[in-house]
């Protein structure tokens, strides 16, 4: 079995073996309920380093008051298991004073991207996203780290810091892995009973939709909004959000006569999804 490390000193000292060996080093940061969208990109990170790492840390500045950090679904032995079958070295999984000792006070805050979208609707998200990422790159100093177009927003988030801050690495987004009916995997579909299961296809069938119409002419992004949010209600699904955004900068569009992304976050029960797709 791989190794589970707590501090970052230990990540530290394992990352200066790494390098000393002249081998690079790519990193998977998780919440842990790993799937076979998280374990895509371990095997992603295998292919563009010698050694990948995965970080399991549910992170609580990330998380509103009224969200759903206390039962958030935890199974640290079978994450370690499924990072080390698909091709992981060392998981770093600290505890959250490791994280955030006493008397934290410091955070990373990517200002415009932040401010629409899931940013909005969790206010403070993307400044405990951000944080926990320039962390996580402070204590392991990856050449690279992968993340998913699961969570669009948070991608770009994430690619503006790293540009921002003159950060040494290179970030890799990677496609959203999906189940054979169009769900995209998430460690909250656990949440879901039969019921919310079927509704919570609405997501993905409102992509479909939009991105069909899309596809036979349609340019008005409030005519692709509306059919998008037809297909959720008709899934029973409550919109929080549904947008034609340019996939840069986030920003609305009216017309979409160049490349353009469709996000999607509503709730199902009492569980909230999130999903996206290129239009
Ligand atoms: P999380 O554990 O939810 O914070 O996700 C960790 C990483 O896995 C993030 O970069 C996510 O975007 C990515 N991820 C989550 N779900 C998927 C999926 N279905 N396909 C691809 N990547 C994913």
């Amino acid at each position: 079995m791989i190794d589970i490390l707590r501090t970052a000193d230990e990540v530290r000292a394992r990352v200066r073996a790494i390098h000393r060996k002249g081998q690079r080093l790519a990193l998977v940061p998780t919440m842990g309920a790993l799937h076979e969208g998280h374990l895509s990109l371990v095997r992603e990170g295998r292919r563009l380093a010698e050694v990948c790492a995965a970080s399991i840390f549910v992170n609580p500045a990330q998380f509103g008051p009224r969200e759903d950090l206390s039962r958030y679904p935890r199974d640290e032995a079978g994450d370690v298991a499924k990072c080390a079958s698909a091709g992981a070295a060392f998981v770093w999984a600290p505890d959250t004073r490791e994280v955030y000792p006493e008397g934290y006070q410091t955070y990373v805050e990517v200002s415009e991207l932040s401010r629409r979208w899931c940013g909005e609707k969790r206010p403070g998200h993307f400044r405990g996203v951000a944080t926990v990422v320039a962390k996580l790159f402070c204590a392991f100093e990856p050449d690279v780290a992968l993340f998913g177009e699961k969570d669009f927003q948070q991608l770009a988030v994430i690619r503006r810091m790293v540009r921002d801050l003159g950060m040494a690495v290179e970030v890799v987004g990677m496609p959203i892995v999906r189940e054979a009916d169009g769900l995209a995997l998430s460690s909250r579909n656990i949440y879901l009973s039969a019921t919310e299961r079927r509704s919570a296809l609405g997501l993905s069938r409102a992509l479909q939709a939009a991105a069909h119409l899309k596809a036979n002419g349609e340019t008005s992004a409030s005519r692709l909004v509306e059919a998008a949010s037809a297909e959720l209600r008709a899934a029973d699904a409550r919109v929080d959000y549904v947008a034609v955004v340019d996939p840069t900068t986030l920003e609305p569009m009216d017309l979409v006569d160049r490349p353009a992304r469709m996000l999607i976050a509503a709730h199902v029960g009492k569980t909230r999804l999130i999903d996206n797709a290129a239009l």
